[in-house]
């Protein structure tokens, strides 16, 4: 998979270069050169490089040893271009913003969701993910949705297991070029919308080129419907007594489905894991009633935010759970 060819194409003067992400999943990048005009399309991790070279200690030297592995995007995509457009926070997609050169302005779905998620999560962890976070001296901006920017872009809000998520739309002279990002076709939660309400909204009805992510285009089982997914988490709420649930840390849209879910079964929701801490200040925006009704575990020891009681697992919650839903993130399961 290292020796991946790198996919290029050419649409009268608009040039197309696949760095990663084509016949694998994750380790997104895409550049597009128009004129002088250069732009990039996420900055993604290969995975599954990744895992083929490290595990338990083995931990990567730095950004020259990822970079000459191809875990990373080379210097020459992101070089000469004027912006990187990251399409939402997961590491297949935003990867290590500190390796970003510092010329290249890198534009984000959220500045605030960034500074509470990865950026803190990962700022000194004491290993190669302290990359993560954006180097200080990169010029990091939030993405403008809905109308075309100074690199004739449009930013498109989708669907997606991390929130904000974005597709792309680039007005080239001689093509159009849609750009996916990885999102859902059915949105989980009323935060978001349809892609093809919001690509009706911009009014472009056609386009010449459209690369789509799909983590679940071959699979054999269905992909399960937002339908589905509350059918599932109610049919738990009303059969069962303890319920732990564990969510894509970055995954608000989920979030809000249980949230609302539990509000109707009358049960109060606890955040049982630091990761999903972020979620608060998102609550306060969106639901700001809701926060009444939630919790965080005393079990963590960390200081909860001030909209929050905090409540014990083991005092109160395991007593009477018929009460609550307690949700996590993966890490905390473990
Ligand atoms: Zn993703």
């Amino acid at each position: 998979m290292s020796q991946q060819k790198l996919f290029e194409r050419e649409y009268g003067k608009v040039k197309i270069r696949v760095y990663g992400g084509l016949n694998e999943i994750g380790g997104n990048c895409v550049v597009i050169e128009d004129g002088d005009r250069k732009i990039v399309f996420d900055n993604g991790i290969r995975f599954s490089l990744l895992r083929k070279f490290y595990g338990g200690r083995i931990e990567p030297l730095g950004l020259s040893e990822l970079r000459s592995l191809r875990i990373i995007p080379p210097l020459d995509a992101l070089q000469g271009s004027s912006s990187l457009y990251i399409s939402h926070l997961h590491l297949d997609h935003a990867g290590l913003l500190s390796s970003v050169p510092p010329e290249v302005s890198i534009k984000v779905p959220s500045l605030r969701v960034l500074e509470n998620t990865l950026a803190s999560w990962y700022k000194r962890p004491g290993s190669w993910l302290a990359y993560v976070p954006p180097d200080f001296t990169a010029k990091v901006g939030e993405i403008e949705p809905g109308r075309d920017d100074e690199n004739k872009v449009i930013a498109m809000p989708v669907s997606h297991s991390s929130f904000p998520a974005y597709s792309f739309l680039y007005m080239g002279g001689d093509a159009t070029i849609f750009y996916s990002g990885d999102l859902r076709f059915e949105p989980l939660a009323n935060i978001c919308r349809q892609l093809d309400e919001v690509i009706s909204d911009v009014g472009v009805d056609r386009v010449d080129v459209a690369m789509l992510e799909g983590t679940n285009f071959s699979v054999e089982h269905t992909p399960i419907s937002a339908s589905t997914f509350r059918d599932y988490i109610s049919l738990l709420l009303r059969e069962y007594e303890l319920i732990s649930i564990s969510i894509d840390p970055l995954d608000l849209e989920a979030f809000m489905s249980i949230l609302d879910l539990s509000l109707v079964m009358e049960r109060s929701l606890i955040i049982g894991s630091e990761r999903l801490l972020w979620t608060v200040n998102e609550i306060e925006r969106i639901k700001p009633e809701a926060l009444n009704t939630m919790h965080i575990s005393e079990e963590l020891e960390t200081p909860a935010p001030l909209s929050l009681k905090s409540i014990s697992l083991i005092n109160e919650v395991f007593k009477s759970p018929e009460n609550y839903v307690l949700v996590i993130e993966p890490v905390g399961l473990l």
